[in-house]
């Protein structure tokens, strides 16, 4: 009881406190250290859209506080224009700056990502200090002083500070709860995998990166005006972004209110070392301190704070009731993800010409030439390292190629981007099942995306209707049970599973399978060739590699057979097992050809 209640009143009760503080102490000091944490939790709130939810650490975040204290500045000196007005100037130039600079970044991630975002963050410094014309360069830039009368001591610069928190808050709790958040998490626990399910990463962290910077840069206009004189290397600064970073993963990366919890603990140390710290060297021991700082959080504490406490709470035995019974849990009809009639179609689905990829010296694929058909199941066999898999990634686009064509229901693929492949209706699962560890089984499953759309973005992580449907494939899965648990509580064939029912949201045309029964039990493998054969009769195209050529005479009604690269034979089951070449490529090879049986 006493923790549910403190659990939702925390919230209310320290906002309202943080309003009444200045109402009831003038004590300038505090008012001061309470502005600078405003706009750290700002920075650090806006920083765990990127660096949190997608997991793009920026090391340049204190580059948008430049661009909007600049942008603020220079608009109050030279244009007369309030800098409450600039000051939302400062958040466009920022939010520009942030687009341009995910544009940029589009391929680059990891320790590169964190070079280029500091490297620029160093280069806007540079330019600030030497377009003195502009900013006033290495002299500063003094803005015109407050006219307001001293009664009112610092509350415009308070309350705007912590309003724009709150708007901070708000935006990235709406982004962790829409479609947005889903894939940005996506994107953080498996990008490649999350481009081939159709989400346009590159929107997507762009999106991340202006809402991040946007609110960073107004927060850096209202800091111009509150501290009336700009110092490139002061507003420029590498400490600032370390600061941010820092709150973020002490008080819990990737969660709500771990940046802000984060800031009011980082704020108030960095501001007693900056008034503590006097001389030419306190900025050299500043960095030397939260450097240090950052590097002990991210050894000793690196969930962070935050989810350290939560699991405290959870522990406490009076706890939240669960959450209500699945909808739909009642009536588990299950719903067809069929779509529309694909009869009327030509019976191609997939014409594959001279495709050729080279590993170097290596032709892992080489020539290769496919044709499959609507409603039909091709099996794709051949000894280890005869590249099937190689073929998969270059069909849809994990590895590039400049030769070869590609062509899905009479699309040219080879120049289209991995999204663009899945929106023509291509999907594919992988030899070792690859699920998005941070979502639950049922968030996996609705992840995927045939076609992009920027309302979509805003809707429910998972809405009704989807998590209706998606339990509907669970339940013939067998797996509701597991709805809301991790991928990593279920065992590997249950996870190939997953995958499949993951990549069938996709409604796509042709289904690419890598050894879906590699692994698993006999009877996951009846279910995975139940499942197939429906995929079958709803119309869609299957490619299909697997060893177990008894699985393969089971299903398929053509083989394509691979060798070093080429394919070596093609027809029925018994043709290619009849093949003298097929019958050397396996020699040496336990897997021993079989004869049809059953064939639909
Ligand atoms: P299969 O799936 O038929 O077992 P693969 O397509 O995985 O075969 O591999 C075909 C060949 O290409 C192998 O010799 C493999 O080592 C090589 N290969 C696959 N991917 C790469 C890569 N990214 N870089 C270099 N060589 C690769
Ligand atoms: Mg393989």
């Amino acid at each position: 009881m006493t923790s549910t209640l403190l659990r939702r009143a925390w919230m209310p009760i320290g906002l309202a406190a943080l309003i009444g503080y200045p109402l009831v102490s003038a004590d300038l000091y505090y008012q001061n250290m309470l502005i600078m944490t405003f706009m750290l939790a700002i920075g650090a709130s806006g920083w765990n859209i990127m660096g949190g939810y997608a997991g793009y650490l920026s090391l340049g975040h204190s580059a948008f506080i430049g661009l909007g204290a600049y942008t603020t500045g220079i608009l109050a000196v030279r244009e007369h224009v309030s800098p409450f007005l600039g000051c939302l100037v400062g958040g466009v130039v920022s939010a520009i700056a942030a687009a341009l600079l995910s544009l940029v970044t589009r391929r680059t991630r990891g320790m590169y990502f964190v070079i280029v975002t500091f490297a620029a963050l160093q280069s806007l410094g540079v330019v600030a200090t030497t377009w003195s014309g502009l900013t006033g360069g290495s002299q500063g830039l003094a803005l015109p002083l407050p006219t307001w009368s001293l009664t009112y001591q610092n509350w415009p610069f308070y309350y705007p500070m912590l309003g724009l928190l709150v708007v901070t808050v708000a935006v990235s709790a709406w982004v962790r709860r829409s479609k947005l958040g889903l894939g940005l998490f996506a994107i953080q626990a498996d990008e490649d995998k999350a481009a081939g399910l159709g989400l346009r990463t590159a929107v997507y962290k762009m999106i991340a990166f202006v809402l991040g910077g946007t609110f960073v840069g107004v927060a850096g206009g209202i800091y111009a005006y509150y501290i009336a004189f700009l110092n490139t290397a002061a507003v420029f600064d590498i400490v600032t972004s370390v600061l941010i970073v820092l709150a973020v993963l002490l008080g819990g990366r990737g969660t709500l209110w771990g940046p802000v919890l984060g800031a009011f603990i980082i704020a108030p140390i960095s501001n007693v070392t900056s008034t503590g710290l006097g001389g030419v060297d306190a900025g050299a021991i500043r960095l030397l301190l939260f450097g240090g700082l950052l590097g002990a959080v991210a050894i000793f504490l690196p969930r962070g704070v935050l989810p350290i406490l939560e699991s405290g709470f959870r522990r406490l035995p009076a706890r939240e009731p669960d959450l209500p019974a699945h909808p739909g849990a009642d009536r588990a009809k299950p719903v067809s993800t069929a779509g529309p009639d694909r009869a009327g179609g030509p019976p191609e689905v997939l014409v594959v010409r001279r495709l050729r990829k080279s590993f170097g010296g290596l032709r892992a694929v080489d020539g290769v030439d496919l044709t499959l058909l609507q409603a039909q199941i091709t099996g794709l066999i051949g000894p280890n390292g005869s590249g099937k898999t190689t073929l998969f990634n270059v069909i849809d686009g994990t590895v590039p190629t400049r030769e070869g064509t590609i062509i899905l229901r009479g699309h040219g693929l080879e120049r289209k981007g991995r999204p663009a492949r899945a929106h023509a209706g291509l999907a594919r699962t992988y030899q070792l099942p690859r699920l998005f560890a941070n979502l639950t089984v049922v968030e996996n499953i609705v992840v995927p995306e045939r076609r992009f759309a920027f309302a979509r973005l805003w809707a429910r992580r998972v809405t009704a209707a989807e998590r209706e449907r998606a339990f509907a494939v669970l339940e013939d899965l067998g797996l509701a049970a597991h709805a809301d648990d991790s991928p990593a509580d279920l065992s590997y064939g249950q996870r190939k599973l997953v995958e499949l029912a993951q990549v069938l949201w996709l409604d796509p045309v042709l289904v690419m399978l890598d050894e879906p029964a590699a692994g698993i039990s006999p009877a996951l493998s009846e279910r995975l060739a139940d499942m197939v054969r429906s995929l079958r009769e709803r119309g869609i195209g299957i490619l299909l590699v697997e060893h177990d050529l008894a699985f393969i005479a089971g299903l398929c009604q053509q083989v394509y057979v691979m060798a070093r690269g080429a394919v070596i034979a093609h027809g029925s089951v018994a043709d290619v097992s009849a093949e003298p070449a097929v019958v050397d490529a396996y020699l040496g090879d336990s897997v021993v050809p079989v004869h049809a049986e059953g064939q639909a």
